[in-house]
């Protein structure tokens, strides 16, 4: 491994091969938990098992590592320079089937949010949230309360 990736790089993956109750997705569970919201954890019948599932609002939360998901514009994401060929296929093979999963979720009348890792760097995303996850904007209009 040593010679394959830059300390950096095995940082930012080594926070991705964790998956599952990754430190960022803790910190927005805990905050929505403390917010009053009740929640479902890696819904096995919803498009890409969504970290946060929100019934009530019919609205999901993703959690999303920026290098293993590739925020845009985002320092986080960039391409490792060793097998860069494996990486672009792997790392746009995350990507794009994520946004698969977004657009069946969608297509489903659930409301998608994500939320990056370096976006948690500071409160202001989470505070966002309640709002976020409240509104019936972006919901198909069948969805909407009559
Ligand atoms: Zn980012």
């Amino acid at each position: 491994m040593t010679d394959i990736v830059d300390a950096q790089t095995r940082s930012a993956m080594m926070s991705g091969i964790r998956g599952k109750d990754t430190k960022p997705e803790i910190l927005v569970r805990r905050f929505l938990h403390r917010s009053g919201f009740r929640f479902r954890l890696h819904h096995k019948d919803l498009p890409g098992r969504p970290d946060i599932v929100l019934p009530r609002y019919r609205t999901v939360v993703e959690v999303r590592g920026c290098f293993w998901h590739r925020h845009e514009n985002c320092p986080f994401a960039y391409m490792p320079k060793s097998n860069r060929a494996f990486w672009q296929a792997k790392l746009e093979g995350n990507r794009a089937r994520d946004l698969r999963n977004l657009q069946k979720l969608r297509e489903l009348g659930w409301k998608t949010i994500e939320v990056w890792e370096c976006e948690l760097a500071d409160d202001q995303i989470l505070e966002s949230l309640p709002a976020l996850i409240r509104t019936d904007r972006d919901l198909p209009a069948s969805r909407l309360p009559t």
